[in-house]
């Protein structure tokens, strides 16, 4: 039987941390502040803004919210980004996704600052990830990679393999991973042998986006396995990627959904929004050799 990763309590912690450390800026005169853009009235980015900014209050981050009407154009979302880009007061900016087909989410992406770009998703940022740089790396593999070091498991030399290509889970996650020297196999819709491959792996991330994908059967005896996945069902609950029943038996570590990776994709940005206030960012890199 699994041991059950608490991403609920992880996540809690990285927020008490973090407030204690906003709390000792704010006496020193530094209030920090985060700015979220959403285009258009899409319930579910309502939601994930929502518990943003709570998460915000918890911490004691201001949070500015820049709710864009579904009609704009492109000119007006890179006007607001370019002047929270120049305000001083503002340290993290966050465009919610998606947004309306007919504005290009590449270049606002772009045009988010990179020492601002608490998402991790300039193109700046992704590249320096691939380099092995210090730099803002995506909530949600952040979120992973930090799971996996609360819990002392070990990357090095391990065989990894991440299901889903995306650019804002997959690949970056590849990319972590590989940073702390694991093996790692990458595998998307066109993978054939996918059986083959999860059955080698130590350690599994599954960000698939279809429920109860990835089944015990297909995964070795005590490997790790983490679901990024949020399917929601009919019934208005939510399910993972895994099959949590069947995958806890073999698995050694599981994260479950929901109470697993979700929670800390939003103490990811929190802790962003943090380094970016300070500048934190250093030369360090990893190994490439
Ligand atoms: P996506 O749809 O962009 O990507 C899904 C990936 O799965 C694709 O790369 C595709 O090639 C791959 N795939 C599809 N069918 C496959 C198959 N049969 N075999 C192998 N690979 C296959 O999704 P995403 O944005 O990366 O999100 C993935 C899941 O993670 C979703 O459920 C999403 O809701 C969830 N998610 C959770 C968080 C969080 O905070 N926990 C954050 C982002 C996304």
């Amino acid at each position: 039987m699994a041991t059950i990763i608490n991403g609920k309590e992880v996540a809690q912690k990285i927020r008490n941390n973090l407030k204690e450390e906003v709390t000792e800026l704010k006496k020193n005169g530094k209030i920090l502040k985060f700015a979220v853009i959403m285009v258009g009235d899409n319930s579910a980015s309502k939601i994930y803004i929502k518990n943003k900014s709570k998460a915000c209050e918890e911490v004691g981050i201001d949070c500015e919210e820049y709710i864009l009407d579904s009609n704009i154009q492109m000119k007006e979302l890179l006007d607001l980004i370019n002047t929270l880009n120049e305000r001083e007061d503002i340290h993290g900016i966050l465009l919610q996704s998606p947004i309306p087909k007919h504005l290009d989410i590449d270049e606002a992406f772009r045009t988010i600052a990179p020492s601002k770009d608490v998402d991790g998703f300039n193109p700046v940022n992704v590249g320096k990830l691939c380099l092995g740089q210090d730099c803002f790396i995506a909530c949600t593999p952040s979120g992973v990679m930090k799971l996996l070091e609360e819990y002392n498991i070990e990357i090095e030399g391990k065989n990894a393999v991440v299901i889903g290509r995306s650019n804002i889970v997959g690949k970056p996650m590849l990319q972590c991973l590989l940073n702390k020297n694991a093996t790692v196999t990458i595998c998307h819709s066109k993978t054939k042998n996918l059986l083959d491959i999860t059955k080698n792996a130590d350690i599994i991330v599954a960000a698939v986006g279809k429920e109860k994908f990835l089944t015990g059967d297909m995964i070795k005896e005590g490997s790790v396995v983490i679901d990024v996945g949020i399917n929601r069902l009919q019934d208005g609950t939510i399910c993972g990627d895994v099959d949590f029943e069947s995958a806890k038996e073999k698995a050694s570590y599981i994260t479950p959904v929901p109470g697993g990776v979700g929670p800390m994709t939003v103490a990811m940005l929190m802790s962003n929004i943090v380094k970016a206030s300070n500048g934190r960012l250093s030369a360090k890199q990893v190994p490439s050799e």
